[in-house]
Formats: structure tokens, sequence, C-alpha cells
């Protein structure tokens, strides 16, 4: 008999989207003329930027050919990418990450999922709340986490994002091993400061602890002072992964690609307390799982490094960052309290009532959808998440249809 994993059983279902899709179709159904305008996804929607299209298309050229066709490539990924990695993500912020030190990877998803591999099942996790449900999901399937409680998993400590603590979690009372660290934040787009996220690394060093930090959304900020990642923190290559992704940077959410940077220098423990490079344990990981990105794919990444590529992105980004204005001056002349959009693609938005009345109320008075924060954690309660990922246009008239909903 085929026996299953049973932390599987203590997922809790993905009741939130499923959730959504069913209200947004009941609503459908009983106004099939009704346009509704979603603000409630993670996804991007202006198409690729015109140079990583050319130098993809380019890429695909040559695997037409036997003189330049490639098979199997490095599953740490291809040099020229590594390389401009390094330099442009890292170098120039002044940070000391070599090209070695990157793992390409077909997301974020992936590897922020994948890295609790390396670690015991029965170290301490500290996890935000509200947080993106990967990084919790993925220790439960593993076990680490206990059962699930009044909406909590008993054996993980949570870090609690509150307007009490600007939606930078304090640091941890109780022991741990393990933190996860998200900035600019998904859902809240909170960002952190230098001061802040330098806290954290002084943290880890003081008590032996491992931060993944998650820059997924670095290319919204726009602040010079905060920081763009951990490594400009003085200390972080002892203690820190970072995860790095093209989904939000270029609107590769289709495309797939990313990367984690392991310091050499990150290192954790055996039972006997020794100690061991986790970019090692991390290249035999990916090496043994993963066969790297296509070729094509690693060229159109690299060509967001080009002059006309870095040009295209700010664009992007800085249309998106348009739309979060727009929600956010529209927030605030409602009266409304919230975190998020300046740094960020997500607003969030504290409803001063229960979240899902509030996803009912603009869902059939003004026909726009948004995510319930409850779906990212109990913190999440009262609050909704609003996404700029979607056209101006459509932003707009959303923003018209919720003032004349709300204030009518
Ligand atoms: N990390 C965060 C915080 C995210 O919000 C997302 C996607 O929404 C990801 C990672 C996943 O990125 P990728 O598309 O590279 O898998």
């Amino acid at each position: 008999m085929i026996r299953i994993n049973e932390n599987y059983l203590k997922l809790r279902s993905s009741y939130l989207f499923v959730e959504i899709a069913n209200r947004v179709s009941s609503y459908q159904k009983e106004n099939p003329d009704a346009e509704i305008i979603r603000l409630g996804i993670g996804d991007v929607t202006l198409p690729l930027p015109p140079a990583c299209i050319q130098a993809f298309q380019e890429g695909v050229k040559e695997m037409a050919s036997d003189s330049t066709f490639r098979g199997y490539g490095p599953e740490q990924g291809y040099g020229f990418l590594r390389d401009k990695i390094a330099l442009n993500d890292y170098q120039a912020l002044g940070a000391d990450i070599d090209s070695d030190e990157i793992f390409v990877s077909d997301g974020a998803k992936c590897d922020t999922g994948n890295i609790q591999e390396l670690f015991a099942t029965d170290i301490r996790l500290a996890i935000p709340d509200p947080v993106y449900p990967v990084y919790l999901d993925t220790n439960v399937m593993a076990g680490r986490t206990g059962n699930f409680n009044n909406g909590r998993y008993n054996d993980i400590i949570y870090l609690e994002s509150l307007p009490e603590n600007g939606f930078v979690p304090f640091l941890p009372e109780t022991p741990v091993d393990l933190i996860y660290l998200c900035f600019p934040n998904n859902p809240t787009g909170a960002t952190i400061s230098k001061d802040s996220l330098k806290k954290w690394v002084d943290f880890a060093h003081e008590h032996k602890v491992l931060i993944l930090f998650d820059a997924a959304y670095e290319a919204f900020i726009r602040d010079p002072d905060l920081p763009r990642s951990i490594f400009e923190i003085d200390g972080a290559r002892e203690v820190a992964i970072e995860f790095r992704s093209f989904s939000k940077t270029a609107g590769f959410t289709g495309t797939r690609c990313a990367y984690t940077v392991v310091p050499k220098t990150c290192m954790a423990y055996d039972e006997r307390g020794q100690q061991h490079s986790l970019h090692g344990l991390w290249s035999r990981r990916q090496s043994t799982k993963f066969n790297g990105v296509s070729y094509p794919v690693q060229r159109a990444a690299e060509a967001a490094y080009s002059d006309a590529g870095k040009t295209q992105i700010i664009e992007m980004v800085d249309y998106y960052l348009k739309n979060a204005a727009l929600i956010r001056n529209e927030m605030a002349s409602l009266g409304f309290e919230f975190v998020g959009g300046e740094n960020s693609p997500y607003i969030w938005v504290h409803c001063k009532r229960d979240a899902w009345e509030f996803f009912d109320l603009l869902l059939k008075t003004a026909g726009v959808v948004t995510t319930p924060g409850p779906g990212f954690g109990k913190c999440g309660e009262g609050f909704i998440r609003i996404s700029a990922f979607n056209s101006y246009e459509k932003v707009e008239k959303a923003m018209v249809r919720i003032k004349d909903a709300l204030s009518g």
C-alpha cells in the first residue's frame, strides 16, 4: 500500500483564490454585462521589453543551426548571465557578490520553496504574517510546522507585520534558526530601511541564524535610501541568502527566469556543530534536481542589463508605479489608511471592517476584484491587497467606480 506524506494533509486548502474565483463567477452570472476589473492578482500585464524579445528571438535562432545549437547548459546558469547579474545587481551597489555565487533558476517560487530542503526538519522557523504563502506551505509539506490550530501552525514563530510596527516585524523574542523576510513586501507593499535590515543581520550573527531574503520586488524601489539587496548591509554575506526574479522586474512571469544568491561565506551547522557551506549544498541540490533555464530565456534575461533593456524596464516599472500612485491617492482621499504602493506594486488597505465583507462590497458595487488580507495570514484580517498590475485606464476606471460606490 502506497502511503502519502501526511504533512500534505496539514496544508490549508488554497481556499483564498478558489473563494475569490467563486465569488467573482457568481457575480458575473448575476451580472452578465458587468465589466470586472481585476486588481487582485500579482501577475504583470505589460509585454516583455523589446530588448528582451529581440535577444530571446536571437537565442531561438541560434538553436536552429548546427553550429550554434546548445544542449544542456550549466545547471547554475550561463556565465554570460551570472556575470551581468553580479556586476549590475550587486557590485554596482557596492555589494561584494561574485558571479559564481549566483544560481540562475526558473523562478523565485521554486527557489524559495526548495531551499528548505537544505535544513534539518527540527529547526525553529520564523515566518512573516501576512506572508507570500510559499515559505509557509513548503515547510508544512516538509513537516516543520506542526498542526494548524486557530489560524496558526503550532511550531511556527510568526513575525507580525501590523500598523504598530510600520509593517516591519520586531525581532523574534524566542529562539529561532531560520528567518524569512521579504522586502518590498508581498502582500503589504512595505519596505525596510537599511538601519532596520542591519538589526536583522546583526541579530542573525549574534544568534547563528540564517535569513532568507526575498527581493522579488526590488525593481520597484525608487527611494535611493532603501536597500535593494540584503548584501548592501555589512555582515550579510555570512548570514543571508537572497532570492530575485525577472518576473516582476522585466515581465518574465510567463517566461520564467530568476536567481538565488548564496555567498560562499554563508554557513550552517551539522549535529556536531561543524560548519558547512550552504553554497556547496545548494549547488549540489541544484545540479542533482535541476537542469537549468533554457538558453533563449537566459539570453532574454541578459538583455535586461543592456542599455536599452535597462531603460525599458525602468519605463515598465514606472508604469505600474503610476498605477500604484493613483490607487494610493484615491485610498487617501477616501480616508483609508494604507501602506505600500510607493516602492512596491501592492497597496495594503486597512478597510476597518471584515476583509471579505469589503471585498464583496467592492465587487458588487464597483465590479473591482481585490485580494482579502486573511488569505495571507491572520494579521491580514481587516485588510485588502490592491495590485497595481493592470492598465492605467482600468486602474483609473476602477478608482472612479470605487469612489462612486463608497461615497454614494
Ligand atoms: N516571491 C514573492 C514575494 C512573490 O510575490 C512571487 C510571485 O508573486 C515570487 C517570489 C515568485 O516569483 P517567480 O515568478 O520568480 O517564481
